[in-house]
């Protein structure tokens, strides 16, 4: 089982990491961060498999995976 944690105070919103996730778990939200961003938005439904590509797109390092 995975999961990952999005921090959203570093997300800029991009949507790099939403168009990476091969099971769609990552959206972008509709809520604003403190820097004026709507921030991405992690799905936990079980079906992360912890293959970390949304991490490494990640431009802003806003996204840890955990195993
Ligand atoms: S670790 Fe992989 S499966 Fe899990 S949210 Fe990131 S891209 Fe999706
Ligand atoms: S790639 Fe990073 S900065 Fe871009 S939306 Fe995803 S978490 Fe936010």
């Amino acid at each position: 089982m995975a999961r990952i944690e999005i921090h959203q105070t570093l997300c800029k919103g991009c949507a790099l990491c939403t168009t990476l996730c091969p099971e769609e778990l990552i959206k972008i939200g509709k809520q604003i961060n403190e820097n004026g961003y709507f921030y991405a938005v992690f799905t936990d439904n079980g079906a992360c498999k912890g293959c970390a590509l949304c991490a490494k797109i990640c431009p802003d390092v806003a996204i840890e995976v955990w195993k």
